[in-house]
């Protein structure tokens, strides 16, 4: 490629985004170039090897239940291993397990009875689900939008149950301890839990990206190339300009509002501790902190994905909320040999993974139904849908199908 270069639609970004809607239109045989100003494709969905080890960029699940990864048609490329459906409720007193009652509904029923869930909350989560499970896009998102802990105070559920069972189960999803996100989002994100068991690819979740680029053979990527400047029918980057029929920006809400003067909603921080043990028992189980809320989850990626780690040993995520250094690092290695029964000398750090820009706020209400064009230049995300692959992957897909539509009625340059 020369500094002055020409091709059909040129997309800054190589995030799910970006990839999905250079997938689609590759598939249109459109000539597409990629450029990103990281050393790989994938965005924040990014894993690399440590010493044997595969460890995600942050600790992070792929629902095979979101549809939009299904109409990718990579999912088999995938191969996800699903967490088997027990999350572990672990406090500093008392211990329980909730089993997923698709998979094992009469222990299902015991943990309900040993949990810390009264029946009444227990019935009003279950037709909570149902309803979500059942429902379209269109009827969930049509309630009128609040905080997620407002939408479940209005369905009636204590504080208590909200503080002990609500919030550990959904704050490492949706990196918000306060439960301020839109109550639509959650209604979705319920959705998508009842209908697939979120996992991790043998190869980490860097599988995704890179088996999205294997399904779009016409593409070029150039990486490590930051794009200065966009406009109708061009980018500017260090090495110089791409002409193009189309632009479409595909970066993150922070560097897309730089590039095209928009919004930036603020972020959401995570820090994932992942640590080296000897094979530990159950490490399977979702473990969610009830008393403490900083540690929002915690699992032996090993135990799901044995390839993640040398033979016989674990691979422990930990993942906190916030952004966090290594001054945290003794206390989480202490709670994996509590938790796991790991003597603390065996227990030894591998990487910690701080990710201050990991999901863009959603704040209510959510609107799935916002432009994918701004003026000249097309825009896709996870900003402008939901902060999920879920969200990155539809917004890549409804960019690229406006752009088809523009190029067939010739109204960009
Ligand atoms: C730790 C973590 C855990 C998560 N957990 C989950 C989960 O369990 N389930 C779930 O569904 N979602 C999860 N997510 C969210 C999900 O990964 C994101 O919503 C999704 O990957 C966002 O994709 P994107 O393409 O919109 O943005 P990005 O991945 O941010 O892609 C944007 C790309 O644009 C590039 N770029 C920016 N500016 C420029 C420029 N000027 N020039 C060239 N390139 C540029 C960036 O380098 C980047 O590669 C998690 C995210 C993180 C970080």
């Amino acid at each position: 490629m020369t500094a002055s270069s020409r091709c059909d639609v040129v997309i800054v970004g190589a995030g799910l985004a970006g990839l999905r809607a250079a997938q689609i239109l590759s598939h249109h045989d459109l000539e597409v170039v990629v450029v990103e100003r990281a050393d790989h494709v994938g965005g924040r969905v990014h894993s690399f090897d440590v010493d044997g080890f595969i460890v995600d960029e942050g600790f992070q699940l792929i629902n095979p239940g979101y549809p939009e990864l299904v109409a990718t048609g990579v999912l088999a490329s995938l191969d996800l291993r699903s967490i088997p459906g027990l999350l572990t409720f672990v406090g500093s007193r008392e211990e329980w397990t909730f089993a997923d009652p698709r998979r094992w509904p009469l222990r299902a029923l015991t943990s309900l009875r040993r949990g810390r869930l009264a029946t009444t909350d227990a019935a009003r989560l279950a037709r909570l689900l149902a309803t979500a499970r059942w429902s379209s896009t269109t009827r969930l998102t049509r309630v009128p939008d609040r905080s997620t802990r407002q939408g479940f105070r209005d369905l009636g559920l204590r504080e208590g149950t909200i503080d002990d069972v609500i919030v550990p189960f959904l704050q490492g999803t949706l990196l918000d301890s306060e439960l301020e996100t839109s109550w639509r989002y959650t209604r979705l994100l319920l959705k998508s839990f009842a209908k697939g068991r979120p996992g991790t690819p043998s190869n980490g979740a860097r599988q995704l990206p890179l088996s999205l680029v294997a399904d779009a053979p016409r593409v070029t990527y150039r990486l490590n190339e930051a794009v200065r400047e966009v406009g109708a029918g061009f980018v500017r980057t260090d090495h110089g300009e791409i002409r193009a029929r189309a632009t479409l920006v595909a970066a993150d809400q922070s560097e897309a509002a730089k590039l095209l003067s928009g919004r930036d909603h603020g972020w959401r921080a995570t820090t994932t501790w992942w640590f080296d043990t000897p094979r530990v028992a159950s490490g399977e189980r979702l473990r969610l902190d009830v008393d403490r809320r900083v540690v929002a989850s915690m699992l032996d990626v090993a135990s799901v994905a044995p390839e993640r780690a040398p033979r016989g040993r674990s691979l422990i995520a930990v993942a906190v909320n916030g952004e966090h250094d290594a001054r945290l690092d003794d206390e989480m290695a202490q709670d994996v040999g509590r938790f796991y029964d790991v003597a603390r000398g065996d227990v030894t750090l591998i990487a910690r993974t701080t990710v201050a820009r990991a999901l863009p706020k959603l704040m209510p209400p959510l609107d799935l139904r916002g432009p994918s064009r701004r003026g000249s230049v097309f825009v896709a995300g996870d900003y402008l849908q939901t902060p999920s692959i879920q969200g990155a992957l539809v917004s890549g897909r409804r960019a690229a199908h406006a752009i088809r539509k523009s190029l067939v009625t010739a109204d960009v340059v």
